[in-house]
């Protein structure tokens, strides 16, 4: 695996206050149907920097259903009907 595409999380930014980049802490904020909205907090004073939301695992990017075990699709070898050959 070398790439985390889609992984992303800010672990420092820039914050005002401090004026300079700072680590930030994640904090959860807010539960919404679909998904969570975390912030981000200035580890230094405790300022909000940012936020972020990430889609709830199984919403948006479920796995998708699977057809239900019914019964086999019919694709053996058709019987094929003498016809006409020897009548
Ligand atoms: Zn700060």
């Amino acid at each position: 695996m070398a790439s985390q595409f889609g992984a992303f999380t800010a672990s420092e930014l820039y914050c005002p206050k401090c004026a300079r980049a700072q680590r930030v802490r994640e904090r959860l904020l807010l539960i919404l149907p679909d998904g969570e909205l975390h912030e981000y907090l200035c580890s230094g004073c405790g300022n909000s920097l940012g936020q972020r939301k990430t889609a709830r695992p199984g919403s948006a990017f479920s796995i998708p259903p699977r057809p239900p075990p019914g019964r086999p699709t019919p694709r053996g070898p058709v019987p094929r009907r003498p016809r006409g050959l020897l009548s």
